[in-house]
């Protein structure tokens, strides 16, 4: 039977074509509260979008352990046999909401794991490194990502400015610039944690912790050229990928491996383990399997679902902890504050976004109080009380985080080594890979001043004299018209 349609308070509506006129030729009534309702809604179904990683594609799934890392960590989502309900959103970082899906750009790789003890959100991307080691610079870059406050224009211009003036953006730009930067789908490429976490066992011990997971259906990439040509047909291919591919039933999968450092390595790596400008060598911290994430199911609604999933990194859980890492501290702030800015106030209790385990918590009232209390008692609205409010629970307490240091602003640039893991990178590519890497890198300097230019090579000559040559000769190609 057909549903009535009602207005929001649920009033049933007898006429949803014609709107309450003075006659047929005159004008609306003031008192037609329900064309107003239907104009103001319409005036509202935006929400601001994200300021970065706006376009986005996302689907349900379910993360399986099937390793045994009970060893490093308590997680209860990390047990061996834990199958835990997840979502996932992929995005690219630059572009807006109405953005192609196929740009070259770094994609980000977010997980919500709906997990016993609460979320675990792991938001990364899919490049284990990043463009900054220091979050001060956070809104720098980003700034030079997207548009000209005069041309309203994406600039090369700011982009290789920024990026010849910050060495350490290198190791990061040679992974978008390589093939790597223009997967052909969400589902062929890598997610990192990225930044690095840690864990803590039963017994008290932490453990440094990289997060990976690793694509089942293989790298795939376009080029620059392929990628024109399709979003010349669709700006919409991650999208058609990721959904289609599901309603076919051809579910996308992922291992999930984690790299493990013991807590006093950190002091004397090489490089400094919480740099998120540098990978931990396989070598030095081999993977190890810990279990597989498959997507499964689409979302029902993309607003309610993807457009309003939130993630952010502060959401951990028991056995799992944060380290020294400054980008990861900025962004332990600034995802949660993002949400409440775009989201609102309670944007946790949204149901994708809400906890599959209870929730007890002591915030009261703001705008979309939806929840009420939940605690038993209408007297336990503080703490401590005595009406049984909900009350900490030491048998979760973190260890310490043993760390120290003076205060003070150290420099970021000064004695860090930029240059030797983009050049393992160069090194581990094929003559096709490098080929293709600094044609890319060529096309996008098109436009650039030569000083910015000439800046940039002096660094990629020190990763590599054959990097920076190779630059140079994909630049006289184009230059002559190839
Ligand atoms: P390994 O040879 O053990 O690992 C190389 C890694 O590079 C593999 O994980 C591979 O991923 C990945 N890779 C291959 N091509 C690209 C590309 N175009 N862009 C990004 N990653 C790519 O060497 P190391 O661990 O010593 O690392 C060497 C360099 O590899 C690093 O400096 C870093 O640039 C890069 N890398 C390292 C990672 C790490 O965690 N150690 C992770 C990713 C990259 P896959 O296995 O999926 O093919």
């Amino acid at each position: 039977m057909t549903k009535r349609l009602t207005t929001t308070a649920g009033a049933p509506i007898a006429d949803n074509q014609n709107s309450l006129t003075a006659g047929p030729r005159g004008p609306v009534l003031l008192q037609d509260y329900q064309l107003i309702e239907k104009l103001a809604h319409q005036n509202r179904e935006r929400i601001p979008e994200r300021v970065v990683h706006a376009k986005g594609w996302g689907a349900y799934g379910t993360l399986k352990i099937t390793g045994d890392i009970s060893a490093y960590t308590r997680a209860k989502v990390l047990q061996p046999g834990t199958e835990t309900p997840m979502l996932a959103r992929f995005s690219t970082v630059a572009g807006e909401l109405g953005a192609a899906d196929h740009e070259r750009d770094v994609r980000g790789f977010a997980l919500k794991f709906y997990t016993e003890e609460g979320n675990w959100d792991m938001v990364g991307n899919n490049t284990p490194v990043f463009f900054l080691r220091d979050p001060y610079k956070f809104p720098d870059f980003i700034h030079t990502q997207k548009r000209h406050p005069k041309t309203n224009l994406r600039s090369a211009t700011a982009m290789w400015d920024y990026w010849s003036l910050s060495p350490e953006a290198l190791h990061q730009v040679t992974i978008l610039m390589s093939d790597r930067g223009l997967p052909k789908t969400p589902m062929h490429m890598n997610g990192y944690g990225s930044h690095t976490y840690s864990l803590w066992n039963e017994a008290g011990e932490r453990f440094w912790v990289k997060f990976h997971f690793k694509t089942m259906q293989g790298h795939e990439f376009y080029t620059n050229r392929e990628a024109e040509e399709i979003i010349g047909k669709t700006r919409e291919g991650y999208q058609e990928a990721l959904f289609n591919a599901i309603e076919e039933g051809n579910f996308p999968r992922w291992k999930f491996m984690v790299q493990i450092m013991p807590e006093k390595d950190a002091e004397k790596t090489p490089y400094n383990p919480f740099d998120l400008t540098k990978v931990w060598p396989h070598a030095d911290y081999p993977l190890i399997e810990v279990g597989e994430m498959v997507l499964d199911r689409n979302p029902e609604n993309y607003f309610a679902e993807i457009e309003q999933a939130a993630f952010s990194p502060s959401n951990i859980v028991p056995g799992i902890g944060f380290s020294p890492d400054k980008v990861l501290q900025a962004r332990i702030f600034s995802y949660a504050d993002a949400h409440r800015y775009r989201l609102g106030t309670h944007y946790e209790a949204l149901p994708v976004n809400a906890p599959k385990c209870p929730v007890h918590h002591y915030h009261k009232d703001g705008q979309m109080n939806f929840f009420g209390h939940r605690h038993g008692s209408n007297d336990a609205y503080y703490e401590p009380n005595s009406f049984g409010g909900p009350a900490e629970d030491p048998s979760v307490a973190e260890p310490p985080l043993r760390i120290s240091g003076d205060a003070d602003r150290y420099n970021h640039r000064e004695g860090n080594d930029d240059y030797s893991q983009p050049r393992a990178l160069h090194d581990l590519m094929d003559d096709d890979q490098r080929a293709r890497l600094y044609m890319n890198t060529a096309e996008s300097m098109q436009g650039v001043p030569e000083e910015i230019i000439e800046r940039a090579l002096v660094h990629y000559d020190r990763i590599s004299k054959a990097y920076g040559d190779g630059i140079r000769a994909a630049r006289a190609k184009l230059a002559a018209g190839g």
